[in-house]
Parts: structure tokens; sequence; C-alpha cells
């Protein structure tokens, strides 16, 4: 662990994962990073969100942003996407720097984001959702059928309107509206918002298929024992800033904790962040 970023850091299994499971995967490709950031400060008005976070995520990786509420991970994601603009910092993707590039150049350019409440269009089907993820699709192994082959469940209902769903469900074509744009780097906040449990390890059970489409993951996740479980690296923000850096192996509970809520309130005993409070409906 290190709260610094150190460069060319190996790939370490966390403990307990059975070999093929996704935080076992070696990086792919020649080792450069496909997403950079750097020293990224953001403001929201006058509220400094982030303050000078850095980050790299390499081909392959699983790399899993967590923190307390208003920690910065959504300003963190939603700044990477385009949708917000830093005060200073840069991004940079596949070695090229796209910090002034607005979002939907991104989506084409391979960054493409599951966004904190899934925003589907209610009033279109299922598959008329997962169309809109095609507005600015690169070339690549995913479309519609394939969505349908990983969530089978979803042909039979592709004409049902989404506002029918159960909040797993929605969850799922919010994934397969991304999925169908070809992504390199997969952008998914808080996945399992909202979400009961079994329903959270139902949708995360299609991670090692989208890693071996070829996909990159960065996600947001309250769960810490979820991002724990799936994460080949993890960062840990509290009010703007980087508060911890390893993988699972090498982070222990204790210094998840104080990183969560910061050494004073981790010292008085908080809510354990890796037993989040329950805030299931779906
Ligand atoms: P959460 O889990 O609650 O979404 P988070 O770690 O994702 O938390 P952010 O949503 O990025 O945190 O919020 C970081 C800070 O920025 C918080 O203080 C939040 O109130 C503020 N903030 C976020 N979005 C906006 C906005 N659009 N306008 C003003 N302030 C914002």
């Amino acid at each position: 662990m290190s709260s610094s970023l150190p460069g060319g850091r190996p790939p370490v299994p966390p403990e307990g994962l059975p070999d093929g499971e996704p935080g076992y995967r070696e990086r792919t490709g020649n080792g450069a990073p496909l997403l950079e950031v750097r020293d990224l400060v953001v403001h929201h008005g006058q509220l400094r969100a982030l303050s000078g976070i850095s980050l790299t995520v390499y081909p392959g990786e699983v790399y899993a942003l967590i923190g307390a509420n208003g920690a910065g991970k959504s300003t963190l994601l939603r700044t990477i996407a385009g949708l917000h603009h830093p005060t200073a910092g840069s991004i940079a993707f596949d070695g090229k720097d796209v910090t002034g590039l607005r979002p939907e150049k991104r989506a084409g350019a391979g960054i493409v984001m599951v966004p904190e409440g899934r925003r589907l269009f209610p009033s279109l089907t299922l598959e008329e959702n997962l169309k809109v993820g095609m507005s600015y699709a690169r070339k690549g192994p995913w479309a519609i059928e394939r969505v349908y082959e990983l969530f089978p469940w979803m042909k039979d209902r592709r004409g049902q309107r989404t506002a029918q769903m159960s909040g797993g469900e929605q969850q799922s074509v919010a994934i397969g509206r991304a999925l169908v744009a070809n992504p390199r780097v997969l952008l998914l906040d808080e996945l399992s918002l909202g979400l009961a449990p079994v329903i959270v390890q139902r949708i995360y059970a299609m991670l090692p298929q989208i890693l071996e489409s070829g996909i990159t993951v960065l996600l947001v996740e309250q769960d810490v024992s979820q991002a724990l479980r799936v994460a080949t690296h993890l960062q840990c923000l509290l009010e703007g800033h980087v508060t911890l850096e390893g993988t699972p192996a090498e982070v222990t509970r204790e210094q998840v904790e104080a990183a969560y809520f910061g050494v004073s309130s981790a010292a008085s005993g908080g809510t354990t962040p890796l037993d989040p409070p329950n805030r299931s409906n779906g």
C-alpha cells in the first residue's frame, strides 16, 4: 500500500479469490497506462470538490474508487467522462490529452459511463434504451444481441418500458446501454446503489465477461467489501483528497476505515465501511 501513485506496479491478486476471478487478471497490452489523471482540481461553484487527484489505470484493470458520501467520487468519474470541467490538472486517455474534449467525443474515443441513478428513458422500451447507447458507438464486439447473451432475461422483455422494471433490471439495462457503445474504459458509478445484496452480486457477476471482451473498468463503489472483491487496485477519497491507495491484498481493514472516515472518526468507532448500511430497494 502507498499513499502516492507507484508507477508500473505489479498486479497483486486479492486474497481469497480463485484463479480466473477479476482480481487475478494480468494487465494486458504493453503496460502503458490507458487512463492517466494528473493533479485534478474540480470546483462546484465555490466548493472545491477535488483537490489534486491523480490516478493511473492500466488496460485490463478493475480500478475501484471508494469513499463516503460527498468524498468526490462521482465528481471524479464525471470529470473523466467530460461532464465537469476541471479547474486544474489533466486527463490523458491512451496517451492523448482529452482534458478539453467534449463528452460525446470522449465516448467516441471509448470513455463511456454508467451514471449513478442509471438515467434511463423510463418511457422507452428496454431495446430503445439500448439503442440510445449506440449514438456515439465505436466499432467493436458489443451489439444488442451480445447484451442479450450477457443478460438472457432481456431478450423476451425487450419491448417492455424500463419504467416497469426493478432497480436491478434497470441497472442491467444501463450497463447494456454503455456496452453497445463499445467502451475501452467503462466508468461505473455506484452500481449497487439502492439494490439488495443478492441483486448486486448478480450484477457484478457479469464483470468477468466484460473484462474478457477487452474493456477496462473504473468504478465507484460505496460497498467496500464489494469493491475489494472485484478490484485489482483501489483508491480511497475523503473530502476531495486521496487518503489511501493500493491493491486489495495490500490494504488492511483498519487502513481502509481510517482512510474512509479520516483517522479521528475511525478511531471513535464509526460504522465500518466493510459493512455498509443496507440501502436496498431493488
Ligand atoms: P455520493 O456517494 O454522495 O455521490 P461522492 O463521493 O460521489 O458522494 P460527489 O457527488 O462527487 O461525492 O460530491 C462531492 C462534493 O461536491 C459534495 O460536497 C457534493 O455536495 C458536491 N457536489 C457534487 N455535485 C455538485 C453539483 N452539481 N453542484 C454543487 N455541488 C456538488
